[in-house]
């Protein structure tokens, strides 16, 4: 197209394409600090995509490798986070969890399980025996278990909608309907093209489109493909309860010991309301969008979930929903850490990527935002 055709250029001073409660949290970190700030989203409306399929935990931190960003984001990442719920009136409990051995493994496990978490800043756990246990849970079956009084459940669309308000209070706004197509690295900025032929000329741009985040990474045309990882997708399906759940606290088993683990185990989760649900499992799969639960897939979940609780009712399992682990590692590859890479990484001024942001992410994402925002700085 003749240059002299082609849309007028609007200026921007950041963007961010994605209005997860990553882009978001992202968004209004940099907004409070004065930028001009625009999130760019695909979709009609913002947190459609991993941010409302997850199992809305406020994580303590327990489990990442010591000094790793998963560790050390979750962990800050947890206390803005509380505050900022109680501060903005978001929904949240601070439940609590139980870790729970059910094979000998299991149970010779727990004390690194309190060590690891020592080491990553997280001093309050309990180790309990069966006894102790069941005295917070009589349903519970276990030989021991780990208690994490810091866990909580939060409203997670709840906080989606205070970060939007802290954003467009500080004059950013959300763009709806805006799939960003193409990038051009110029010597002025950043141009960004979305869908619909608009071009955006910014200063600085964060890419934390989630699950679509290295592909849109390809779309950068001046960023050398060799710092964009290859995406893997594990599926986290969920199964409902029918009736209440006699739990007061979330109900985790333990990691089976030197397994790599994608996910956390087959988990009790509460939501606000008390409604109990059942997962994620892991289920690795070919495409971001293989979002339908198999009902089939029910039977491992009683198997699992009576290892804990054998008071389990047949039929009372309904499947739930999924949602999808924006992996930057395989299978049988170690879990993989967040990557925040800015231009110190892949020298393109500007520019922030957000690749492998999987759980603890919504725990994360006010340290995220305060992260990237130091990047920018
Ligand atoms: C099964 C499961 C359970 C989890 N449980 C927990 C938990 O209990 N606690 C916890 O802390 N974390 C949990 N997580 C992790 C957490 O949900 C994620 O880390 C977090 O939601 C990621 O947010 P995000 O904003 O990066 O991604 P998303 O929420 O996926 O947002 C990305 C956005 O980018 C948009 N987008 C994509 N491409 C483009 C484009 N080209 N242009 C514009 N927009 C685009 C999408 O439409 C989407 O809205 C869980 C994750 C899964 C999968």
């Amino acid at each position: 197209m003749n240059p002299a055709d082609m849309p007028p250029i609007e200026t921007c001073d950041v963007l961010v394409a994605g209005a997860g409660v990553v882009g978001l949290a992202v968004a209004r970190a940099l907004a409070l600090q004065g930028r001009e700030v625009m999130v760019l989203e695909r979709e009609a409306t913002i947190g459609t995509g991993t941010s409302s399929r997850n199992s809305e935990v406020i994580h303590a931190g327990i489990y990442y490798p010591a000094g790793s960003l998963k560790a050390r984001l979750c962990v800050q990442g947890k206390q803005m986070l509380y505050a900022y719920c109680a501060e903005r009136g978001v929904a949240f409990r601070r439940c609590g969890k139980l870790i729970v051995a059910n094979t000998p493994s299991q149970l010779a496990a727990l004390p690194a399980i309190v060590e690891r978490a020592r080491a990553n800043g997280v001093d309050d756990l309990v180790l309990l025996d069966r006894d102790q246990a069941r005295a917070l849970e009589p349903a519970l079956e276990c030989l021991g278990a780990v208690h994490s009084p810091s866990t909580g459940i939060v409203d997670s669309h709840g906080l989606m909608l205070a970060l939007q308000g802290d954003l467009e209070h500080a004059g950013g706004l959300v763009a709806c309907h805006s799939s960003v197509a193409s990038v051009r690295v110029r010597p002025e900025g950043l141009l960004v093209t979305t869908e619909d032929g608009t071009r955006l000329l910014a200063r600085a741009l964060v890419n934390a489109a989630g699950l679509h985040a290295c592909d849109l990474a390809r779309c950068i045309d001046g960023l050398d493909p060799r710092h964009v990882p290859i995406p893997h997708y594990a599926k986290g399906n969920y199964f409902t309860l029918a009736g209440r759940a006699p739990f007061q606290h979330l109900i985790y088993p333990a990691p089976e010991p030197d397994k790599h683990l994608a996910g956390l185990g087959v988990h009790l989760t509460l939501d606000l309301g008390g409604q109990a649900k059942f997962g994620p499992d892991v289920q690795w799969v070919a495409r971001a969008d293989d979002l339908q639960v198999d009902p089939a897939r029910g039977d491992a979940f009683y198997a699992e979930v009576r290892r804990y609780w054998p008071g389990l009712a047949d039929g009372s399992l309904q499947p739930g929903y999924a949602g999808m682990r924006p992996k930057i590692s395989g299978p049988d590859e170690p879990a993989a850490d967040f990557v925040l890479q800015g231009p110190a990484v892949h020298g393109v001024p500007g520019l922030v990527n957000l690749f492998g942001i999987e759980s603890p992410g919504l725990t994360s994402s006010l340290a995220i935002g305060q992260a990237v925002a130091a990047l920018l700085a």
